[in-house]
């Protein structure tokens, strides 16, 4: 039985005020919620205040991006061990900002994948496919590209406890969440994908599913037999919304 996680994702939102206000809002209403696991993950520069925050909770935190290298003189990069450093448990990698903006191609994302599991971090590699790719009829050769970089790069093996996240492109920050029917759709080839090298570690990967996800349309979305959870964008600012996506979640786990 794979246990549901949720994560948020603050993107470059906040600030030290606002944060604070966010997490004791969240503390109180889903910290002690069961059966569900959350996270948040955080611009850098607030990795400590959510250490400070939320270390005595069972609330996790994370980062929204880390270098592929180990360390040296690579000016404004952030190493993996450095995440580590204040306690991070995950780090989301490629997500479809970095792919389109930052130029981050499928060789980078399966090099950063690698150096967040050499120091024990545990990535949500972010996969999906642009409205286009949807519109050509290109969806599983997409995604199937982008995972099976990573999976012969690192090997199969570095996906044990590493978290997928199905996140149409199309569906991010536009309030246009993807049916469930193609939702389920994606995560039950994305698990058959994994399931073409380890049988098991199909049964047990966790698949997120990201875009447009709201308190509103969790549990349903959760209730897919391959959905596993959320990677929150919008509404993770939200302590409100972001509790009742926990609490969606967790009616189903
Ligand atoms: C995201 O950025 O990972 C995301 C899913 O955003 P949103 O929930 O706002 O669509």
């Amino acid at each position: 039985m794979r246990r549901k996680l949720v994560v948020g994702n603050w993107k470059m939102h906040g600030n030290l005020a606002e944060n604070e206000a966010l997490l004791k809002s969240l503390i109180v209403q889903v910290g002690g919620l069961g059966g569900v696991d959350i996270a948040v993950c955080a611009p850098f520069p607030y990795l400590a205040q959510l250490q400070s925050l939320l270390g005595r909770t069972a609330i996790a935190w994370g980062a929204q991006n880390l270098s592929h290298r180990r360390g040296g003189a690579f000016t404004g990069e952030v190493s993996g061990a450095m995440l580590t450093d204040f306690g991070c448990r995950y780090v989301i990698v490629g997500h479809s900002e970095r792919r389109a903006l930052y130029g981050e191609n499928d060789a980078l994302v399966a090099d950063k994948f690698i150096a967040a599991r050499s120091v024990g971090l545990t990535p949500i590699l972010c996969v999906g496919e642009t409205l286009e790719e949807r519109g050509g009829g290109l969806t599983e050769v997409v995604v199937a590209r982008q995972l099976d970089a990573v999976i012969a790069h690192a090997g199969i093996a570095e996906f044990h406890n590493a978290v997928i996240a199905y996140e149409p492109v199309w569906a991010i920050g536009t309030g246009q969440t993807a049916t469930p029917e193609q939702a389920q759709a994606v995560h039950a080839f994305i698990r058959s994908r994994i399931g073409g090298h380890d049988s098991h570690l199909a049964e047990v990967l966790s698949i997120l599913y990201g875009g447009s996800v709201k308190a509103g349309n969790a549990a349903q979305l959760c209730s897919l037999p391959d959905v596993d959870g959320g990677l929150v964008g919008g509404a993770s600012l939200s302590a409100d919304e972001f509790a009742g996506i926990c609490r969606g979640a967790q009616s189903i786990a």
